[in-house]
């Protein structure tokens, strides 16, 4: 591993996986962990691995534009401090909004925070970290005092019981994930829960897995703690020294779940055995972490479920110990980030809220001309009000509410609302940046330079280590642009993140005279070579000698200096209207958020191409659906499509979708279609993660795929399709589907596009027909479009051991059901090496006793970033029970 050259923060998921650069200025980099980074110690996961294949400046946004007409700097910063000042004098402050991202660097959120809430008195400044962490945020204020969470990585090496419920850490937090897995490896008793409706490949992993009732946690938790309390397993010491609401907590557990464990196991239908399996390991074991995540977050009841949680640790005394916490894991690099500037709408900045004396002091600290007064508006509400005309300027910032909010139409249709919609984006097509107004081109990973902060209060820096490509500019640098054509000349007169940076560790000197945890005093002098040089430091930085952990000696930053358990009763269990089906949503292993920087990894895309739908056996045929067809999935409020996969870890009744497609990569959109806007009411998080719906199998006249090389637009008639798309080698590909044209009429309108072929074929009988277009550049346009079901040529296009695809051999053997001449590789398990489903099962066939390290000798599958290994672990699994099942047959 070369640990020399530059080093950085992954741009992905909460973990904040340190990476080594190489060399400067290379967008071919291969990058590697950085062995010193304390949350991955090296490692890194396949996202983190690939991080050099979504540098290239294909799609990339390098200019400004207003009204589509590309313009100056000079001239967009402009236009947007007269479109603020317009609005704000004829509508009032809170007409003008942002949307931020927990992609942004703290030093961006810093400057958005301080422009909306200290000079344009406008608290209406939200982020997409309402959609993944806000939940926790307000069950940690409620429970602590603070949002200020009081694990660290190491605590879950250190527990002997590891209870991961609302999360998928093996594809979401994957080092995390691996840092467990080595720690049980290595001491056996270890041990995992692991509570989810779904079996994921954390589920497969676990000693016990709760295949839950959607939505039925905090119900589960309520039920631990009256388990807890019957068998004398609660901290009566600590809970009088350092902990309030006990019994009212207790009271309201036993109302909302009774004491029956039968009826509490049919409440969240699990076999009793199962649960009181996990009640009796949860009492025996001192050492117990909780994680968290998403599927605890996004629900209507997130924050009494993220509260249940934090009950039963309280209650045993389980906080800030060493192996022993309550951890909630934040999905996005710097949603912590924003947390401690205030990035969300209820928040001010450094953990402060909106009381007159903090106002008051963060006013004066800041020299603020006009401070807000109140909290603004949360996501869903800030969209709202877009709809009714209230935000006439919305400035949306690293990320794409369309795609990502739910009910992806009425977002789109209150876009259409805002006056003046001002995105600044990476790249040149998301589902938002296609409504904007005015678009301005932001700095990619690999070109920003400032800080972020992890799940485990780790402050990291990501450093630039390629020059700006075109006008690309940072995000902190557009805002103070702005405000000073707004005239706030000396507020915003940074020249380098590192200012700002410091700017924001002076102004938490403030929480000095509070007993708020967070406190970044130590580096507020830091000098522009120390934060060049800045070493990840967790916070707090306020000089003394802390432990990883917060909370261990049981004070807490609250009133009265103790912890609140918080009464639930009854916990809500969501119950999205209408529908025969549940569709659970998630994320997949090697793709993040809405695709628009690993969907063009064509490496990224090996493991999941399509956009699937899983389907539990007996639904699949009582719906007459097989592998591979074409479903829509329906609620009153929209539609999305995708193709079938029937998958027995599904539940019955039950359906799973990723929720990374959308309209630049599926021609109908995604599961932002189909979920409801519903939120918790506390938090305001929307409850994203199930919704009720309908299934159909869809019959197509027609169906193909369309390659078209990099640099070739998309032919016109591809918009009256319904189609799905993958980058690939040297262009992109796509399958498609004509729900009313047949394929005559779909061959007579081909005809008419034009685009020059070297080749075509159609069949004698009409049911089939290619196009094929070739150049000295190699292949540029191959249409391949068939009545019946296609052969879908992921292999030729998108495996990288493969050669490139030739069709003079492929179109005969495509016609024929067969892919060239050499055999089909199969699904790519392993996508650092290449390795497929069918090299890894042909290998333990010839390899009967092969263990898991002589396969990794062979194959090298999972050698790398370890991704892979949960679906290694199960190939081999299904391999042995095959076997067995064959002997038993002889016998
Ligand atoms: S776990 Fe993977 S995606 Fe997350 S920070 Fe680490 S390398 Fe990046």
């Amino acid at each position: 591993m070369n640990q020399t050259g530059l080093k950085t923060t992954c741009a992905y998921c909460g973990v904040g996986c340190g990476v080594t650069v190489p060399t400067e200025n290379d967008r071919q980099v291969n990058v590697s962990g950085d062995a010193q980074h304390p949350a991955n110690r090296g490692r890194l996961c396949v996202k983190g691995t690939h991080l050099g294949d979504v540098l290239p400046l294909k799609d990339r946004l390098l200019v400004p534009s207003v009204h589509g007409e590309p313009v100056s700097w000079d001239l967009a910063s402009q236009t947007i401090a007269d479109k603020i000042r317009q609005a704000q004098a004829q509508y009032g402050a809170n007409s003008v909004a942002f949307y931020l991202s927990g992609q942004l660097l703290t030093e961006d959120y810093y400057a958005a925070n301080k422009l909306a809430k200290g000079f344009l008195g406008t608290a209406n400044v939200d982020t997409n970290s309402r959609l993944c962490m806000a939940s926790a945020v307000a069950a940690h204020v409620r429970a602590f005092g603070e949002d200020a969470p009081p694990s660290c990585y190491e605590d879950v090496e250190i527990a002997d019981l590891v209870v991961v419920t609302g999360s998928n850490l093996a594809w979401a937090h994957p080092v995390l994930f691996q840092r467990l897995q080595a720690a049980r490896a290595e001491q056996p008793s270890k041990k995992m829960v692991v509570i989810d409706p779904r079996k994921t490949a954390t589920a497969l992993e676990a000693d016990l897995h709760l295949a839950i009732k959607p939505g039925a946690d905090g119900q589960l938790f309520n039920a631990l703690l009256v388990y807890l309390d019957k068998h004398q397993a609660c901290a009566r010491e600590y809970i009088a020294e350092h902990v309030s609401g006990y019994a009212q907590t207790l009271a309201a557990a036993t109302l909302d779940v009774g004491t029956d464990s039968r009826i509490q196991a049919e409440l969240c239908g699990l076999p009793e055995a199962d649960l009181l399996a996990f009640f009796a390991l949860f009492a025996q074991t001192p050492k117990t972490t909780t994680l968290w995540s998403m599927g605890i977050n996004q629900s209507e009841s997130g924050v009494d479920k993220s509260n249940a949680i934090i009950n039963v640790h309280l209650a045993t005394g389980r906080i800030g110990q060493p192996g022993a916490s309550a951890f909630s894991i934040t999905g996005q690099p710097n949603a912590m980030g924003g947390r401690e500037v205030g990035g969300l709408a209820n928040q001010l900045a450094i953990h402060r809220g909106f009381d007159a004396d903090s106002i008051a002091q963060v006013g004066a600290f800041w020299q603020a001309s006009h401070m807000a007064q109140k909290p603004g508006l949360k996501a869903v509400d800030l969209f709202d009000a877009c709809l009714a005309g209230d935000i006439k300027v919305l400035w949306i910032m690293a990320t794409n509410p369309v795609a990502s909010l739910p009910d992806a139409n009425k977002i789109r249709a209150a876009l259409a609302q805002v006056e003046t919609l001002i995105v600044s984006e990476v790249v040149q097509s998301t589902d938002t940046l296609d409504c904007a107004d005015i678009r301005l081109p932001a700095l990619a990973w690999g070109e920003k330079d400032g800080t972020v902060t992890n799940s485990e209060r780790t402050i990291s820096r990501q450093r630039p280590f390629l020059i700006a490509p075109g006008q690309a500019r940072a995000d902190w640098w557009a805002l103070a642009t702005v405000a000073q054509k707004l005239g706030f000349t000396d507020a915003f007169a940074w020249h380098h993140a590192h200012e700002i940076f410091r700017e924001h560790a002076r102004l938490s000197r403030l929480n000095r005279a509070t007993a708020l945890s967070f406190d970044l005093s130590a580096v507020a002098d830091l000098s522009l070579a120390e934060y060049q040089d800045w070493l990840p430091q967790q916070w707090p930085l306020d000089g003394t000698t802390r432990t990883p952990r917060l909370f261990g000696d049981g004070q807490f930053p609250s009133h009265d200096g103790r912890a609140q358990m918080v009464p639930i009763s009854p916990i809500s269990v969501d119950q999205p209207d209408g529908g025969d089906y549940i569709l659970n949503t998630g994320r997949l292993r090697d793709q993040w958020h809405t695709m628009a920087r690993t969907g063009y990894a064509m490496a990224l895309n090996q493991h999941s191409p399509q956009f699937e739908l899983h389907i539990h056996p007996n639904d699949a045929e009582h719906n007459a659906i097989v592998n591979g067809d074409l479903v829509a999935v329906r609620s009153d409020l929209g539609s999305f499509y995708a193709l079938a996969r029937i998958d027995a870890a599904q539940q019955p009744s039950e359906l799973f979708a990723a929720m990374h497609w959308n309209r630049q990569f599926a021609s109908h959109g995604g599961v932002a279609n189909v979920i409801a806007s519903r939120v918790d009411p506390i938090s305001g998080q929307p409850a994203s993660k199930h919704a009720r719906v309908q299934l159909a199998k869809q019959t197509s006249q027609a169906n193909g795929f369309l390659f078209i090389g990099d640099g070739q637009p998309a032919p016109d008639w591809l918009n009256e399709l319904l189609w799905f798309k993958t980058h690939t080698r040297q262009g992109t590909l796509y399958r498609f589907f004509s729900l009313q044209q047949s394929l005559a009429d779909f061959i007579a309108l081909r005809s008419q596009d034009g685009t020059p072929c070297t080749m075509s074929l159609t069949d004698s009988s009409q049911q089939s027909a290619q196009w094929i277009g070739q150049d000295a550049g190699g292949l540029q346009f191959w249409l391949s479009i068939h009545r019946a079901a296609t052969p879908w040529p992921d292999s030729l296009f998108l495996d990288r051991a493969a050669e490139q695809p030739n069709p003079g051999l492929s179109l005969n053997a495509l016609l024929t059901g067969q892919q060239d001449d050499a055999p089909i590789r199969g699904k790519i398990v392993c996508t650092c090496f290449s390795v497929t489903d069918s090299q890894i099962t042909d290998f333990l066939q010839s390899h009967a006793q092969a263990s898991l390290s002589t396969l990794q000798t062979a194959l090298c599958c999972g050698t790398n970033c370890g991704s892979c290994l949960t679906e290694v672990k199960t190939l081999m699994k299904d391999k042995a029970s095959a076997r067995t099942a064959s002997a038993d047959a002889l016998c």
